[in-house]
């Protein structure tokens, strides 16, 4: 194994925690299990989060069915054979072999980022939100690809049901139950879905909202939603989705959302105080700060066998990978940015990579699209896998079943399946926990001066001094 020294470990750095990260460290530690305990192989897993993200479970989440700490899987007890760093790498000069990162230590050390040398690395940074320049968007608009973002989302659609029951002014009431999602991807459309659903039940516990005073808006540029569950079954999501009242606008798109106003491109203005964006992702920005080559939407360049093209010893997968599918009809057609495919990346990625360190032929990935389901909120669904179009409860129960299935390690599985148990069970949870955001606001309101006495009472008007 190429490394300086006899005593030194051959490091494999690997950038990102997520699918493809968490899963290629988890198949290495297994299939380097006598190299990394004799100390010939280490392998560094630096992410800015001590957890994977199980991104299909974040509208569930928003939703209130499953608790955010069970949609994410903690990476130091399921990497116990890696060495993990909470943190971000900045850049990558792979004719060096060497990394430079921050971690949460950077700021506080105050001597700036640090280098790490490797000798294979592990690109899987993912992706993040394709904005576009929408006039308002980067001051209002909600992503919804973190955990973070799901809840808060949650917590925001939950504030305006409460901002909506209090105020006396129709506009700001108008304004807090509009809810208005761009993009008809499974992200928006779940997320939407779910929320919608959730609200929707909110509302029995509101003595001035009803159902139908929600306005939920679904914009999509292009004339289908869903596309990964195929002509048929998008048409049916949007049948159900109209059938709930929800407004998709297709071929359509938002034009700006200044001062709380979403203009859309046939001329709509919807005031509103939710803009949720998920009309595409980019590739992470890092990679445009590696001297290894991208294609033209800027995803590393690879080979079938997930090696970064020209680039000896290094390796990328996932959302952030240009990989060849070579099962398309059409050569050269890269492989679509989903968890299938970077599930099945990562797990042929580590087993070629241990490969070529034992030198061993590599194998290529080959995966052809099984198809898909999406959740449209509590018992509502859609699929096309494997030929078989479904709809309704049985889409629905098929989404469960399959992403329990998915979901990384028996406890995680336990706990999903344990938290939707007990809410079918029990009524749903519909409380905004906001205030999670702000921890510290109840302790510094204690911790401040008392306020002024109003004018015109001092002491001696007060209850404790005159008694
Ligand atoms: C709401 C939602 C629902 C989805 N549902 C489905 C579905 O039903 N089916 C499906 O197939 N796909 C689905 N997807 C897509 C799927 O989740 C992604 O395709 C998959 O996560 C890609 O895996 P990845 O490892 O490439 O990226 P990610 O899982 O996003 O992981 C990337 C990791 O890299 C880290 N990182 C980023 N930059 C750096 C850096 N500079 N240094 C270190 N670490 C870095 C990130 O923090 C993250 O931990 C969904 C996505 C979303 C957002």
């Amino acid at each position: 194994m190429p490394h300086g020294t006899v005593t030194e470990p051959a490091r494999i750095l690997v950038v990102g925690g997520g699918y493809v990260g968490m899963y290629t460290a988890l198949r290495l530690q297994r299939q380097l299990r006598a190299e990394i305990a004799g100390g010939a192989v280490e392998i560094v897993v630096v992410t800015p989060d001590p957890y994977m993200t199980y991104q299909p479970f974040l509208p569930e989440a928003a939703a209130g069915s499953l608790s955010p700490r069970h949609v994410v899987v903690p990476l130091r007890r399921v990497l116990d054979r890696c060495r993990l760093l909470i943190g971000e790498v900045e850049s990558i000069d792979h004719a060096k072999r060497a990394a430079i990162l921050t971690t949460l230590a950077t700021d506080e050390e105050g001597a700036g980022p640090v280098a790490l040398t490797y000798d294979e690395l592990v690109l899987a940074p993912g992706s993040v939100s394709r904005t576009l320049p929408v006039p308002g968007l980067a001051e209002h608009g909600i992503g919804f690809k973190t955990v973070e973002e799901a809840i808060g989302l949650r917590n925001h659609v939950l504030e305006q049901l409460d901002i909506a029951s209090s105020t006396r002014d129709p506009a700001l009431r108008d304004a807090a139950l509009t809810f208005v999602f761009v993009g008809g991807g499974y992200a928006g459309v779940e997320a939407l879905a779910e929320l919608e659903d959730m609200a929707r039940y909110a509302t029995r516990y509101y003595h001035n909202i009803r159902p139908e005073d929600l306005r939920w808006v679904l914009v999509e540029a292009a004339g289908r939603i869903l596309p990964e569950v195929g002509d048929e079954m998008g048409r049916y999501a949007i049948r159900e989705l109209r059938g709930r009242n929800v407004d998709v606008r297709l071929d359509t798109r938002l034009d700006s959302c200044e001062d709380r106003v979403a203009v859309l491109s046939d001329g709509t203005r919807l005031p509103t105080r939710t803009v949720v964006w998920t009309a595409g992702v980019k590739p992470a920005p890092v990679l445009a700060a590696t001297d290894l080559p991208r294609d033209g939407r800027g995803r590393i360049r690879c080979t079938a066998h997930l090696t970064v093209d020209g680039a000896p010893h290094a390796w990328a997968a996932g959302d952030a990978a240009a990989v060849p599918d070579v099962t398309a009809k059409e050569a050269g057609t890269p492989c679509a940015p989903n968890a299938q495919h970077a599930v099945r990346q990562a797990k042929v990625l580590a087993e070629n990579l241990a490969a070529s360190l034992r030198g061993r032929p590599l194998k290529e990935y080959a995966h052809a699209h099984a198809g898909s389901v999406a959740s449209l909120g509590l018992h509502k669904g859609v699929a096309h896998v494997y030929g078989r179009k479904l709809k309704g409860y049985p889409a629905w129960f098929m989404h469960r079943v399959y992403h329990l299935s998915r979901m990384p390690t028996a406890n995680r599985k336990a706990r999903v399946l344990a938290e939707w148990t007990l809410s079918g069970l029990f009524k749903r949870e519909v409380v905004s926990l906001g205030s999670l955001e702000h921890p510290r606001a109840e302790f510094e309101l204690a911790a401040a001066p008392p306020p002024p006495p109003p004018h015109g009472t001092g002491p001696a008007g007060n209850d404790e001094a005159s008694s």
